[in-house]
């Protein structure tokens, strides 16, 4: 079903009318993606979405489409549509994306959130603004300045639902859906349903039409994993190293002092690195993003909290330089490789007293991979995406490891 959609079914087949269809020519988006396809034209119809997925499946476009397609006129301070995202990054992606699409149908869109001019923000609001991209807390804080008001807005999108609940953002959700009318249309876009999103999916939606796309299983299985035993004085040059063997190595740390002493020791050893996490300004988030994606920086180094949701493109390895706290943070920290069906490379650096942690996660994850001791010197480093660490190491009997489970859709 899913692979015919993909082959036969064009942007204009599924209702999108000629002036979007041909911005998305321009951008080489030829073929609608699955969640595309398979949500577009209920969307189109006014029913209300609920989509599973995740950042790079393209639910974006998913849910931009039928809601440019949909914009009307706004009043100044009075937007139309509403696509509310948990951080300034995915703010400007959506942004991104959305932007020459409200361009072509001849109107307005404004992106809102924390950390940058309140001004030019209240300025684009009162010059009218049909689609408007907001984080919570900057919008409530517009509203509450009498900046802007939700009550001509006719379509919602809560764009990231689990992370927007996960970072404590479901109070001031609740205030702003409740100052939007009752019969707008709602998109909900979210990787997991926990009982938080339920809510939301309980009291804002009507008769959700249900999709999912099982991206995170589908990409962890196109990927390779590997688990190095280091010694902690050998992590930045195990670090360097596997940098220097590929392209983009998007590296975790577990805090922000830590991403940036890594970003510093890999500098040192002539690794071109950037730094990502919360504590920095947000010019310099934005820098250290272009730098990566452009291949200026060849190694990105992120807290988990300011990795969330971003899309990057190529990413050729993933490494765990702290391991993770747990097997959701493993598989959407992995998750930024092997997008889109590549093949991926997941490396781990375990310390050897975080064995045991380790094993616990891969046990959670149902994976069963060998955890090999590695200097930063060894040749295998240079390509352990070809390498394959012996299977008789492996830590567990085999069977005795639960196989990965499709996780159950909503
Ligand atoms: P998203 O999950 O919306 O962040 O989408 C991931 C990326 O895929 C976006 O940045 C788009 O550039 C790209 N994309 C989305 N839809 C398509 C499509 N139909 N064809 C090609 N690329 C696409």
């Amino acid at each position: 079903m899913i692979n015919e959609l993909l082959t036969d079914t064009t942007f204009s087949d599924l209702g999108v009318s000629p002036e979007l269809a041909a911005v998305l020519a321009k951008a080489g988006f030829e073929k609608p993606f699955p969640i595309q396809a398979m949500t577009i034209p209920d969307g189109l119809a006014g029913a209300d979405v609920l989509g599973k997925a995740k950042t790079g499946s393209g639910k974006t476009l998913a849910f931009g489409l039928p809601i440019v397609e949909g914009l009307e006129q706004a009043e100044p301070f009075h937007p139309r549509a509403l696509v509310l995202v948990p951080t300034r990054e995915l703010a400007m992606q959506v942004t991104r994306d959305l932007e020459p699409l409200v361009g072509a149908v001849g109107f307005r869109l404004v992106t809102v959130y924390g950390g940058a001019s309140m001004k030019d923000q209240i300025d684009a609001l009162d010059a009218g603004v049909e689609l408007l991209i907001a984080t919570p807390g900057r919008l409530i804080d517009l509203m509450e300045r009498r900046k802007a008001y939700l009550d001509d807005v006719t379509v919602v999108c809560l764009d990231e639902a689990d992370q927007m609940a996960d970072m404590g953002f479901m109070p001031q959700v609740r205030k702003i859906m409740s100052a939007v009318p009752d019969d707008h249309q709602t998109y909900l876009y979210s990787a997991t349903l926990d009982s938080q999103v339920q809510e939301l999916v309980d009291r804002y939606m009507t008769d959700p039409v249900t999709h999912s796309v099982e991206y995170e299983n589908e990409t962890v299985d196109t990927m390779e994993h590997r688990f190095l035993k280091v010694h902690y004085l050998d992590k930045p040059a195990m670090a360097a190293a596997l940098s220097r063997s590929a392209d983009r190595t998007l590296m975790f740390t577990r805090t922000k002092w830590a991403a940036d002493d890594l970003t510093k020791r890999l500098r040192d050893l002539g690794v071109p690195a950037a730094a990502i996490h919360g504590d920095l300004p947000q010019q310099k988030r934005e820098q250290s993003l272009s730098r990566f994606r452009d291949g200026k920086a060849t190694a990105l180094v992120a807290t988990n909290v300011a990795a969330r949701g971003l899309h990057i493109d190529g990413v050729d390895i993933v490494l765990h330089y702290d391991p993770p706290d747990d097997p959701k943070t493993y598989l959407h920290r992995s998750g930024r490789t092997a997008r889109a069906g590549e093949d991926g490379l997941v490396v781990t650096l375990v310390e050897w007293d975080q064995v045991n942690e380790v094993l616990g996660i891969q046990r959670r994850a149902g994976l069963n991979v060998p955890i090999i001791k590695m200097f930063s010197n060894d040749e295998r480093v240079s390509d352990l995406f070809s390498w394959q660490p012996p299977e008789e190491l492996a830590p567990f009997k085999p069977g005795s490891v639960r196989k990965r489970r499709r996780r159950r859709g909503f």
